[in-house]
C-alpha cells in the first residue's frame, strides 16, 4: 500500500470535535488552526512524548493498546497541567511487516481513535516513515486558562500530598506480564479479577483530565504531576522544583488488604512469608513502579479543602488518597545531599525505602 493510501485509510477520519477550529487538515503540508476560539486569558499548552518498542511496550502487545496508551500518556501530561485537549499530531515509524499488516493497522487505528474520541482530541497531521523498530511520537496541543493551570513548582510547606486512583496496579500488571511463566511469581497469587485490573491499567491507562480540571477550576491543587515513572520519582520532581521536602506516611499509603485482592481459599493456604512478600511487592509497585498515569498533587491541609477533595472523589467516582505532607527541607540541605522525598512510619520514624523496601527507581539512562 502506498504511504498516502495508508494515511488516508487508517489516520484520516471525519473531524468530530470542534471542526471549525481546523482550517487545513491531514493531506496538506501543514495543519492550520484557527485560535480564535481561545478567549482572552487562555493559553496554548503543548507536550510531546515518544513511545518506543521494547522501552514502553513489547512488539507482541495488542496494537489497539499500543495506540491507546501512546495517546493516553500524552493526554496525561495535559492533565497534569490541567489543560483541555484540542489537537494532536502523530509521527509513526513502522517496520515493513506492520506497514503491510492491515489487521494490525486497523487495530492500531481503532485504539488511537477510541482514545481520541473518548477524550475529545482531534488528529490533525503527522508523519509516516519506515523503520526497524516501531516508534510513535505524539504531540498534543491543549488549552489552559491563564490563572488555573497546574505546575510542579508551587507546593507549599504544610500542604497535604494526594494521589488519585490505585497507584501501583500498572506495575503489578507489568510484573505479571514479564514473569508470566514463572511459577514463583508472587503476583500470580492475586485474584484473577485483580490481575485483570492490573493488566488493564498497564495497557489502557486513563488520563485524569476530569480530575485536573476540577482541581484547577476550584483552585484546590497547589502543584500537580502525573505519575509516569513512579510515585517516588515523580513526587520528588514536585518537591525539588518547589524546594520542599515531601514526606510520605507508610500507614496512609493505599495498599489493598490481602483479603480484598487474594481469593479466600488461596489466602488461607499462604504462610506469613508469602503474605509478606506479596504485600511488599504491592508496596514496591506503589512507590517505585511507573505507568499509572494517575495524578499526584498537593493541596492546603485544612478541613474545607479536604472536604472539597472528598466531594470531587465522589463526583468522579475516583478514590483520592491523602498520603503525606509537605515539609521544609532540612537546613543543611545542599545540592550533594539533597533528598526530596522521605517515608515515615506511624511514629514518624524514617524508613529507608531504598534499603528496606529494595525500591527500584526508573530512569531512562
Ligand atoms: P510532507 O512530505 O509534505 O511532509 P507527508 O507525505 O509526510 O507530507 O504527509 C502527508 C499528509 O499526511 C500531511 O498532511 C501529514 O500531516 C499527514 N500525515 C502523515 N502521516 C500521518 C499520520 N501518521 N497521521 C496523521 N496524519 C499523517
Ligand atoms: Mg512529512
Amino acid at each position: 500500500m502506498l504511504e498516502f493510501d495508508l494515511i488516508q485509510k487508517y489516520f484520516s477520519q471525519p473531524i468530530k470535535n470542534n471542526p471549525q477550529s481546523i482550517k487545513l487538515n491531514i493531506g496538506d503540508d501543514c495543519a492550520v488552526l484557527d485560535l480564535q476560539q481561545f478567549k482572552n486569558g487562555e493559553n496554548l499548552a503543548i507536550s510531546v512524548d515518544t513511545f518506543s518498542e521494547n522501552t514502553h511496550f513489547l512488539s507482541t502487545d495488542n496494537a489497539f493498546d499500543i495506540a491507546w496508551k501512546a495517546l493516553a500518556v500524552n493526554l496525561s501530561d495535559l492533565a497534569a497541567c490541567a489543560a483541555e485537549p484540542c489537537w494532536f499530531s502523530l509521527a509513526i515509524a513502522l517496520p515493513e511487516n506492520l506497514a503491510k499488516n492491515s489487521q494490525w493497522l486497523q487495530n492500531f487505528s481503532d485504539g488511537l481513535f477510541a482514545c481520541a474520541d473518548k477524550f475529545n482530541i482531534v488528529l490533525i497531521g503527522g508523519d509516516t516513515t519506515k523503520s526497524e523498530k516501531l516508534s510513535i511520537t505524539i504531540n498534543v496541543l491543549g488549552k489552559t486558562k491563564n490563572d488555573y493551570f497546574l505546575t510542579r513548582k508551587a507546593a507549599q510547606i504544610k500542604d497535604d500530598i494526594w494521589i488519585s486512583g490505585q497507584v501501583g496496579l500498572a506495575n503489578l500488571g507489568l510484573k505479571l506480564k514479564l514473569k508470566n511463566n514463572d511459577a514463583n511469581n508472587i503476583e500470580t497469587l492475586l485474584s484473577p479479577l485483580w490481575q485483570k485490573l492490573c493488566l488493564k491499567k498497564l495497557h489502557q491507562p486513563t488520563p485524569r483530565l476530569d480530575l485536573a480540571k476540577l482541581l484547577a477550576e476550584q483552585k484546590i491543587a497547589t502543584s500537580c504531576i502525573d505519575i509516569s515513572d513512579g510515585l517516588w520519582s515523580d513526587l520528588s520532581h514536585i518537591a525539588e522544583q518547589s524546594k520542599v521536602l515531601a514526606e510520605l506516611n507508610l500507614h496512609l499509603l493505599p495498599i489493598q488488604p490481602l483479603p480484598l485482592v487474594v481469593e479466600k481459599n488461596i489466602l488461607k493456604a499462604l504462610d506469613k512469608n508469602q503474605q509478606n512478600l506479596l504485600r511488599r511487592s504491592m508496596l514496591q509497585s506503589l512507590l517505585g513502579g511507573g505507568d499509572d498515569y494517575e495524578l499526584c498533587f498537593t493541596a492546603k491541609a485544612d478541613e474545607i479543602t479536604r472536604l472539597k477533595i472528598a466531594e470531587i472523589a465522589a463526583k468522579l467516582d475516583l478514590p483520592l488518597h491523602r498520603i503525606g505532607e509537605i515539609k521544609a527541607l532540612p537546613e543543611n540541605t545542599n545540592a550533594n545531599n539533597a533528598k526530596f522525598v522521605r517515608l515515615v512510619d506511624a511514629e514518624n520514624n524514617e524508613i529507608d525505602a531504598k534499603k528496606e523496601l529494595d525500591l527500584q527507581f526508573f530512569t531512562h539512562f
